[in-house]
């Protein structure tokens, strides 16, 4: 299905659908789970926008090329383009709002690029890959070190994170990828995921939460 913007209420967000600038391993309890150490400086990747699609009616998943495990992520809507060096103020000025969502992964495909030392976007950037709910307006947190996540798969929690674990917090996480890539109105920020992440298969039931203001029902394809 095609994705807009949009907020929870139903009305559309006219931005144009950016780039999705993720950041990996930015819990630490994630990194260990997966083997991986927790980098000294940011990891940043990038998905397309082509790998949108909203989280509301169900979304497919891909089903010949090995596991996919799901992300839960706070993900923040930037409304204004920053400057290469913002203040956090500007940055807090620039966000638009903030929604969960999943970024899919294919694990095995990315074990197996990872032990070669090879780029990401093969088990990151395929179509579907960044599935987004819809946005409630940035105002809803006024404090963005205190933000929860929780993803629930088949009646049994299998994520339960807060923005105060992050290893990067939000606004220097932001002024950081600004430095490094111009962003935009209509781009998105991944901001990590918790720990707790596994395989999704197609028939699975998913609610996905941000800190109790948001709520969504939806399945996997
Ligand atoms: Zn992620």
């Amino acid at each position: 299905m095609s994705y807009q913007h949009k907020y929870v209420d139903g009305t559309n967000i006219h931005f144009p659908v950016g780039k999705v600038v993720c950041i990996g391993r930015n819990y630490a309890e994630h990194a260990k789970e997966l083997g991986n150490p927790v980098p000294t400086e940011p990891l940043l990747f990038i998905k397309p926008g082509s790998c949108v699609v909203p989280l509301e009616d169900g979304f497919s998943i891909p089903t010949d090329r090995g596991s996919v495990h799901y992300e839960a992520e706070i993900v923040v809507l930037l409304g204004k383009p920053l400057s290469k060096n913002p203040s956090e103020e500007e940055v807090l000025d620039a966000i638009s709002g903030f929604a969960p969502g999943l970024d899919l992964t294919l694990r095995d495909v990315q074990s197996r690029l990872r032990e070669k030392g090879l780029p990401w976007e093969l088990a990151k950037s395929f179509d579907g890959a960044a599935v987004i709910a819809p946005f409630v307006p940035a105002e809803t947190f006024p404090d963005l070190t205190d933000i929860g996540i929780r993803l629930t798969l088949n009646g049994k929690v299998v994520q339960d994170g807060n923005s105060s674990l992050m290893l990067n917090p939000i606004l220097p996480m932001i002024q950081h990828m600004a430095a490094n890539f111009s962003l935009q109105a209509g781009d998105l920020i991944m901001t990590g995921t918790p720990a707790g992440v596994g395989p999704f298969q197609p028939g699975d039931q998913i609610v996905l939460e941000l800190a109790g203001q948001e709520r969504y029902e939806s399945r996997v394809l």
